[in-house]
């Protein structure tokens, strides 16, 4: 089952009370037109609001992370692949249960602020520790799949953030904020986590107007779109770090009139533990069943990945073509008016699956697949490229092969066809 959250927003001008989604980046008012991009800092940040009659001053939010995204498991000898939809506490409290349940989905999120109350904990699994705690996670789930025996997972983030839940004490106990009800008792061991709560949550959550970094234009993109382009001076640019980044993009010239054209990262690594710089490195590791010819030596490898969000098996199926075949594109840096697919995955969190694309490719998987864990690779470069596909029926088709993604493949955001 996938969801996605849901969360109560104001707009920042005109204060009009809307509904936004977790994957939306650019957000537009229904009401005064005002366009802006969110810049939620290092992640987002929700809040489950207390309800009953708690003031806000008496509540700790205790924080959880969120994931959804794709998870890859490679096992004797296969890769399988599924969505993760999921929520873990982010800080060892044994009162707390251990993950958020439904009410993420029963209860209305609102963006966290000081408004809402002043004690936000700090997680202590940071960001970056997301990978281990899925992987404790899902190790139950394999073991009950009769999964065992998994020789590398990856784990492809599309939406990472922070929910906050409400709990404040009453009679020497804790309560939960949301169904007032106690979780246990207020113990002098558990003092310290309240007495320690900080007054200020030290972060705010902020945005910034959707106009072009490079010119002041109108930034164009759809309300889910990692990435935004500016159609004056033709640039990309995507939110990273409180700021607006530059892009490097280029476009495949449909040969077709009604071609719809699809976003691909085409990364560059390095890797340790390994060799694997060209595409004959590439033949021989995967076994592919082709003879490496003498060009291939210095053909520099590049993996191809959808960076829009589809379903795991045909992530895995398109990356795995596009990376066999090396397209050798010729691109311009100019974007087609209409029938373009908003880049709904950003680069970083499509590196993650690299090794995932490796293993899918493998012939001889008993060979490749126990050495994956042994492999570090480092992203060096990704370039945002434009293919253009034909439109038949249900299926979208590479032009000059007989490659198809279905329509009912994409999530999250259809293909808006003509
Ligand atoms: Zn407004
Ligand atoms: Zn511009």
């Amino acid at each position: 089952m996938e969801n996605s959250l849901r969360i109560d927003y104001q707009c920042p001008q005109c204060g009009a009370p809307v509904v936004i989604e977790e994957t939306d980046r650019l957000f537009t008012c229904g009401f005064c037109r005002v366009r802006i991009v969110f810049n939620p800092g290092e992640q987002f940040r929700y809040c489950l609001p207390v309800t009953g009659d708690t003031l806000a001053d008496d509540v700790v939010y205790i924080p959880f992370w969120r994931f959804k995204g794709m998870y890859f498991n490679c096992v004797p000898f296969e890769v399988k692949g599924k969505i993760m939809d999921a929520t873990f506490p982010s800080l060892d409290l044994d009162f707390m249960p251990p993950n958020l349940g439904y009410r993420t989905q029963t209860h209305a999120l609102r963006m966290a602020s000081s408004s809402l109350g002043r004690a936000f904990l700090a997680p202590h699994t940071r960001h970056e520790d997301v990978l281990a705690m899925v992987e404790s996670r899902t190790h139950y789930v394999d073991v009950m799949n009769k999964e065992s025996g998994s020789l590398f997972k990856a784990y492809v983030g599309e939406v990472t953030s922070l929910i906050y839940t409400p709990v404040y004490i009453r009679n020497r106990a804790i309560y939960d904020g949301i169904i007032n009800r106690p979780l246990g008792r207020y113990s002098v061991e558990r003092q310290p986590v309240f007495e320690n709560a900080p007054g200020e949550p030290g972060w705010t959550f902020q945005f910034v107007p959707a106009l072009c970094p490079g010119c002041g234009w109108d930034l164009e993109g759809e309300r889910d779109s990692v990435v935004l382009t500016c159609r004056n001076c033709e640039t990309a640019w995507r939110m990273a770090d409180g700021a607006f980044s530059r892009v490097e993009y280029g476009v495949v010239e449909a040969r077709t009139p009604g071609a719809y054209l699809l976003p691909f990262w085409v990364m560059r690594f390095s890797f340790e533990g390994v060799t694997l710089d060209t595409y004959a490195d590439l033949v021989r590791l995967a076994n592919l069943p082709r003879a490496v010819q003498k060009a291939w030596e210095v053909q520099a490898l590049q993996f191809w990945t959808p960076a829009f969000r589809v379903a795991p098996s045909p992530y895995s199926r398109i990356s795995r073509q596009f990376t066999m075949l090396q397209p050798d594109v010729v691109t311009s840096p100019s974007l087609p008016r209409g029938g373009v697919h908003p880049v709904t995955l950003g680069a970083s969190d499509a590196a993650r699956g690299v090794l995932v694309i490796l293993g899918t490719m493998a012939v001889a998987k008993q060979r490749l697949l126990p050495r994956l864990a042994d492999i570090r690779p480092k992203l060096e470069e990704a370039r945002l490229t434009y293919l253009p596909f034909e439109v038949h029926g249900q299926e979208l088709q590479h032009p000059g092969t007989d490659f198809t993604i279905p329509l009912n493949a994409f999530r999250g955001h259809p293909p808006a066809l003509r």
